[in-house]
């Protein structure tokens, strides 16, 4: 059995620990790996790592980092299909959509590679009379991410080209679910040049978690996972003075106005919804339509499209989407469209009807696409994230009530407006409580120049990730003012190029 160790100082090495969890295939439900559960001492060691390369790392000019992150860069490209596949292996995505998310990833690096830039700083002359005054960003020291199984590449790389174009130095603990993807680019970090111990992965759950989250030697944390665990680390990191943000679960609509292109719209909605089998955290799992013309014609064009959704494995080239992550998952998305049927809504196509037949994925974690219509707010299904590939329609009468609907929910991820209405678009992205929007875009995912968050449960902490709030989140910002005594010309000769005058 293939064992899954840590990356330490520039190394795999292989831990001491007696206890391993099991990585799946889901196409085939086959247990393909087995990843460590770090003990204390691997914490120790990652850390220690960390803290020894930061002050090195700290003062490399940002130009200098820049042109590693940039081989980092070439490197994944070049790597781009075996890297899918590895994530395709243990998640079960469908290959095109796993490059998808590489190339995601990939454009924080080339974010990243903009360090210099990104970290000059604001200056005034003359705050007071020959008094100046400027602003410096410092890097933090050894910050800490945590990541979920969803994007097992992409997400990371919210994260550590960031933290490491600022100076940090990085411990990443992925998802013990999928855990090969971040291992094989910790092949490629030694390759592009970053020195030993800038880039550490320790691999584990909980126990590991909490270490990070107490170690005095963290200053900050990232995480991207489901809302209690974030809530979790965002309370219990500021309980030890870290500053942490904290990425949590989602439950985005999608408003529908009557104006609609419809077929525009059903195309979005099945990609959205049902692509990467919905476990996306900016999925659409709530289409909204407003008046029941537009639900009818919705609802008629969805079941004839989930009728030719097809669900394979994520080898297959024509496969629009793969099973899920593992059987508890299945289990528990299994288990919403009971509970969704029992609470009164009408269960239009139910994915639990699908049978993987084909041999050797018949104990694959498949289901099909589910569409529920006549979903009230009320419901379990609507209320909680699935995160599977089951779509709720829940109708609205007016544009008023979507909209009310949406700033109710506990969560505030992303959300979409399908309109050919510029001023409803508007209003919508003026007043909607949630952050990301899309104007006739069904995954408004910001791109690495900007920054990706959301609001309410979606997000704990002050700072969005990648882009400028990346930078402001990885920095500690100095402000220095400085006069210096008049007359200093006066008495000796400058051999040096002056700087000053
Ligand atoms: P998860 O919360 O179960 O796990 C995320 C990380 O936390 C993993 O590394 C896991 O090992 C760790 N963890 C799990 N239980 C823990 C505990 N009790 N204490 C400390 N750490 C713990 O999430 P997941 O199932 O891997 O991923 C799916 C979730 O992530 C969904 O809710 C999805 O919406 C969310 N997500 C959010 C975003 C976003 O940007 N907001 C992006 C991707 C995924």
């Amino acid at each position: 059995m293939n064992k899954i160790h840590n990356f330490i100082n520039g190394k795999i090495v292989e831990s001491e620990s007696k206890e391993f969890s099991p990585v799946f295939n889901p196409a085939t439900g086959e247990v393909i790996a087995e990843v460590v559960q770090s003990t204390e001492a691997d914490i120790e060691a990652a850390v220690a790592a960390a803290k020894a390369a930061f002050p090195a790392w700290a003062n490399t000019s940002p130009l200098k980092r820049s042109r590693i992150m940039n081989k980092f860069r070439q490197l994944l490209e070049d790597n781009l299909d075996e890297l899918a596949a590895i994530i395709s292996r243990e998640h079960g995505k469908v290959e095109s959509d796993a490059k998808g998310e590489v190339i995601r990833g990939l454009e924080v690096v080339e974010f990243a590679c903009g360090g210099p830039n990104l970290l000059k700083t604001d200056m005034t002359e003359n705050v007071g009379t020959s008094i100046d005054s400027h602003a410096l960003r410092q890097p933090l020291g050894v910050v800490a991410g945590i990541t979920p199984f969803n994007f097992p590449a992409m997400v990371p790389m919210w994260m550590f080209p960031v933290a490491l174009a600022c100076g940090n130095t990085f411990i990443l603990k992925p998802s013990e679910r999928d855990p090969s993807a971040t291992l094989f680019y910790a092949d490629l970090i030694n390759q592009a040049g970053f020195p030993p111990g800038v880039f550490n992965i320790v691999h584990g759950g909980k126990h590991v978690v909490d270490a990070l989250i107490e170690h005095q030697d963290i200053p900050a944390l990232s995480f991207v996972g489901s809302t209690p665990i974030a809530k979790y680390i965002y309370e219990r990191g500021a309980s030890f003075g870290k500053r942490v943000q904290a990425l949590g679960g989602a439950k985005n609509h999608m408003v529908v106005m009557p104006d609609a292109d419809v077929e525009k719209t059903v195309s979005a909605l099945m990609g959205a919804a049902y692509g990467s089998a919905g476990e996306r955290c900016m999925a659409i799992s709530v289409v909204v339509p407003v008046g029941d013309e537009i639900a009818e014609k919705l609802k008629t064009r969805l079941v004839e499209e989930l009728a030719k959704l097809k669900v394979a494995p994520g080898t297959d080239a024509d496969a629009d989407m793969g099973p899920l992550v593992t059987k508890a998952h299945l289990d528990k998305v299994s288990g919403y469209i009971a509970k969704g049927a029992e609470e009164g809504a009408d269960l239009v196509v139910d994915g639990r009807e699908f049978a993987m037949t084909r041999e050797g994925y018949e104990n694959g974690f498949f289901i099909g696409g589910t569409l529920f219509d006549n979903v009230t707010t009320d419901m379990t299904i609507y209320k909680e994230e699935i995160f599977g590939p089951v779509l709720a329609m829940v109708r609205a009468k007016s544009f008023d009530e979507a909209v009310q609907m949406i700033n109710d929910h506990e969560f505030g991820n992303g959300t979409a407006i399908f309109t050919r209405d510029g001023d409803a678009a508007r209003t919508f992205t003026n007043v909607i409580q949630v952050g990301m929007v899309g104007v006739n875009v069904p995954i408004p995912v910001p791109m690495a120049f900007h920054s990706f968050g959301g609001w309410k449960a979606s997000l704990f902490g002050d700072h969005h990730m990648h882009g400028a709030e990346g930078v402001r989140f990885y920095t500690k910002l100095k402000t220095v003012t400085t006069r210096w005594p008049t007359g200093i010309r006066e008495g000796g000769s400058e051999f040096v190029m002056p700087t000053m005058d």
